[in-house]
């Protein structure tokens, strides 16, 4: 991985010709869009905060394997090693990325923090602001700081006065601290599904799931047919079609839960991807979990009060530690919100190879959550952004060495 020439100062005009696309994160997303850039023969600088590449890989909990398979996963220009196996490790996905940035020799710079991004006075490019007062300017920039960027935790009432443990999925690793305890785990997305079997493996005295609206589970694979190859043959098919055919797959895989507290869920499994971005709960355990019982479902949290938390339609429950498996958000109102580009729950308007017809030349890769596969998508969207930015804005962009 080699150093950029960042300098600590404020810019000095450079010439047009002479600026570099500016990546801002070093995940995949980033990576894989930068080493498309380089393959054009621009050259794109990564500015990550963290002093890693793939930080928020390093952070996930220790058990974590992709859903996704090793081969649908890989990023452009470099197969994952099948010595990975068919579900990758969280530890062989950092792996991954540390050889990814240092295969294609991109240009990362780490321990860099980009606070605010905003048009150049003359219009012809965009100006950085980042850690140490450094001021940048880039020919194009590529937002690829993560869908699931800034823990999210409900305005539950009486949360901040609550004494008892409590902590954010993001911050959990294993089940070592909870061993003979009484947790309880909020929220049934794919985290919290995982975190909750994790902790009943992991010697947890009881374990409670607090789901408020029942969650599409699925088979992480049939017969050797991944759920992720499934999601690639129909994503483009009508969503009520797909809605509809994924009910008598569901009934043939899925046993009924409702006695346990998980019926079958009202809306259809794609419209929840498509309006919620709710992906369908891949199965590495929760179903037999519920089953044996030794993961018991209770209904939504309401509020914390006397040390307690009260659910709907329950009364108050004493857990002693509570971990929220609430999600993420964005995060980007500081870091562009300013230049009229988000949208609802502060996503971008455009992602992948569009550009605001307001912000030329600024690109957002990573804000989508793909029925697909994330990992792949990247992939895909790094080679239509380099491709756009080729295009669009290359002869302003600073050209590598033949
Ligand atoms: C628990 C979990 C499991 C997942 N499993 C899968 C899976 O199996 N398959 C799949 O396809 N997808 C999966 N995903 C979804 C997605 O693929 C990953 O979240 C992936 O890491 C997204 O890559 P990214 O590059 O967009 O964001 P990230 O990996 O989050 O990378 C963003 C980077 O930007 C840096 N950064 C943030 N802000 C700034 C800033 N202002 N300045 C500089 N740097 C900054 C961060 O430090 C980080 O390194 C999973 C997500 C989660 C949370």
């Amino acid at each position: 991985m080699a150093d950029s020439t960042v300098s600590a100062h404020p810019a000095e005009p450079t010439h047009h010709a002479e600026r570099p696309v500016y990546v801002i994160g070093g995940g995949p997303g980033g990576l894989a869009t930068a080493y498309a850039l380089r393959a054009k023969g621009l050259r794109a600088v990564v500015l990550e905060r963290s002093d890693h590449v793939g930080a928020s890989w390093r952070r996930h909990y220790d058990r974590l394997h992709l859903h996704t398979t090793r081969r649908l996963s890989a990023l452009p220009g470099l197969p994952m090693p099948r010595r990975f196996g068919r579900w990758v490790a969280r530890d062989d996905v950092v792996r991954y990325l540390e050889k990814y940035a240092e295969y294609h020799e991109l240009e990362v710079v780490t321990g860099v923090e980009v606070s605010r991004v905003e048009g150049t006075a003359d219009g012809t490019g965009w100006l950085l602001h980042a850690t140490g007062g450094r001021e940048l300017t880039g020919a194009a920039v590529v937002v690829a700081t993560g869908y699931n960027h800034t823990p999210r935790i409900p305005d539950w009432p009486g949360r901040a006065t609550y004494s008892g443990e409590f902590l954010h999925a993001g911050d959990y690793r294993n089940a070592k601290p909870f061993a003979d305890r009484d947790v309880l785990v909020v929220g049934v997305g794919n985290t919290g599904a995982e975190i909750a079997v994790d902790l009943v493996e992991g010697g947890a005295a009881r374990v409670r799931l607090s789901v408020r609206t029942a969650p599409h589970i699925c088979r992480r694979s049939t017969a050797g047919w991944s759920a992720q190859q499934t999601a690639i043959l129909v994503r483009r098919l009508p969503v009520r079609l797909v809605d509809r055919l994924a009910v008598p797959l569901a009934k043939l895989s899925v046993p009924d839960l409702s006695a346990q507290g998980l019926p079958r869920p009202d809306t259809g499994l794609y419209s929840r991807v498509v309006e919620e971005g709710a992906i369908p709960v891949q199965d590495v355990g929760l179903i037999d979990a519920v089953r044996r019982g030794r993961v018991e479902v209770v209904s939504a949290v309401e509020s914390f009060e006397d040390g307690k938390v009260v659910l709907a339609g329950g009364g108050p429950i004493s857990p002693d530690a509570v971990i929220a498996a609430t999600g993420y958000t964005r995060a980007l109102d500081d870091l562009v919100g300013h230049l009229d580009v988000l949208g609802a729950h502060g996503m971008p308007v455009v992602n992948g190879a569009r550009t605001p017809k307001n912000a030329p030349g600024l690109y957002f890769t990573g804000f989508v959550t793909p029925i697909s596969g994330t990992f792949r998508e990247l992939a895909a969207d790094a080679e239509k952004i380099a491709k756009a930015i080729a295009k669009d804005t290359g002869c302003q962009v600073s050209r590598l060495p033949a």
